[in-house]
């Protein structure tokens, strides 16, 4: 499979990108769904905001760097990622952050109803933000499971809040039909493309999404704890009124009035100052995501982990895939169900294969295309092979968990 696997590195028309992350020797790093490896042209560009815009220009920077206009330039940039203008995007905070912020701007423009309906064992943060808003009496959650979800939108539902590409599994939501669903019964949509964005093309505008969020770290390559995204749909943005009306989404933040007046657009999503440090990593790896293009990227991640299965079918392992086998209807990941996914991801991890695992039985491998070889498939296949082979998993060092995974 070695073989066959660098003859298809050879022909792989995005190969050379690999060169433009730093990536230590002698691991196959399949994590990058959790947080996305360096940029090489991070390291510089950091350099230089904290020596130069920082050292240097000081409280200049805000205007001469345009620190200030960051969130609405990265956010410009990963709107045509997702299928957004560039005036309806903006990066700020968290992705729980800005889930609070829209939940509470959709629950508004939609009186009299209180529900949020998502599915149980969506991402925790989603379904938890969900729960805060409840606990305030703002909202009501409905948990249903994913097969039924069409049923369960009706009249009291205000807001659908889904994960396009979930974390665990890795399947895919038909986008398209489920916003129409809900727009049927009236309700908004809010969709969580934390597992998508950078990692496959979505069109936010062309299935008239209402609203949207993503994550900075993972596919996008922002660094760890990255500032997040948010979409808002143009004919929103009138109506859009957010909770957390601090100074930076204000008209005028700098005329220091006493009363609140929201900034036009998404710029009255921002609440506080903007994580400039954090934004300028944010915006090398988006450059570079968008340089190489989500689509050619989609493409690549599904010839990856279908290789990859190759490669485990040649070594006998019939391993229980817990992702959709058809990879047109998964994300840009594999999970894998076993009683003892905890000691064998931490086996794998010894042997320098990186992937993660998710309470209570899968081995999650993520797929991250932009610097990932065929070769890279083929030798983690292998040695997941000579893991479970071998019984390596059963060391007791494997089996010790650790209190944060
Ligand atoms: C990673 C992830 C998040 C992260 O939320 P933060 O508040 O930015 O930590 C949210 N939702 C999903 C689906 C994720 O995968």
């Amino acid at each position: 499979m070695l073989e066959r696997a660098r003859e298809l590195d050879a022909a792989d028309p995005l190969s050379t990108f690999r060169t433009r992350f730093a990536l230590p020797e002698g691991v196959i790093y399949l994590d990058g769904n959790s947080l996305g490896a360096l940029p090489k042209a991070a390291i510089e560009r950091v350099q230089q905001v904290v020596t130069g815009e920082w050292g240097k220009g000081l409280i200049r920077s805000w205007n001469d760097a345009d620190w200030i206009g960051l969130p609405q330039r990265i956010g410009a940039k990963i709107a045509p990622l997702i299928g957004a203008q560039p005036n309806e995007v903006i990066v700020a905070d968290s992705v729980s952050v800005n889930l609070f912020k829209l939940m509470s701007a959709a629950l508004q423009m939609r009186p009299g109803r209180k529900i949020i309906l998502s599915e149980p064992g969506n991402f925790p943060t989603d379904v938890y933000m969900i729960q805060g808003l409840e606990a305030q009496g703002l909202a009501e959650q409905r948990l249903v499971n994913r097969d039924n979800l069409a049923v369960a939108l009706d009249s009291d539902v205000a807001l659908l809040l889904l994960t396009h590409v979930h974390y665990k599994s890795g399947a895919m939501h038909d986008m398209a039909a489920l916003t129409k669903a809900a727009h049927d019964v009236g309700a908004l949509v809010l969709w969580d493309l934390s597992h998508t964005g950078g990692a496959m093309p979505v069109d936010l505008n062309g299935v008239d999404a209402d609203f949207a969020v993503g994550c900075g770290y993972k596919y996008l390559c922002g660094g760890p704890g990255a500032p997040a995204y948010a979409f808002v749909a143009e004919r929103h943005h009138d109506k859009l009124h957010q909770p957390l009306s601090g100074w930076m989404g204000h008209a005028r933040p700098f005329a220091f009035r006493d009363d609140y007046e929201a900034a036009p657009g998404v710029d009255r999503l921002l609440c506080g100052t903007p994580q400039i440090l954090s934004m300028s990593a944010l915006e090398v790896g988006v450059d570079l995501i968008a340089e190489i293009g989500v689509e050619r990227l989609y493409a690549k991640s599904q010839a990856l982990s279908e290789f990859f299965l190759e490669c485990l079918a040649e070594h006998g392992l019939a391993l229980e895939l817990a992702s959709p086998a058809n990879s047109t209807e998964r994300g840009s990941q594999l999970s894998f169900r076993h009683e003892h996914a905890y000691a064998i991801c931490q086996a794998l991890i010894a042997c320098g294969v990186i992937g993660d695992f998710r309470d209570p039985d899968i081995l999650r491998l993520g797929f991250a295309p932009a610097y990932l070889r065929f070769e890279d498939m083929a030798k983690a296949a292998g040695h997941l092979a000579e893991v479970l082979s071998s019984g390596e998993w059963k060391r007791p060092e494997f089996n010790q968990r650790a209190a944060v995974t």
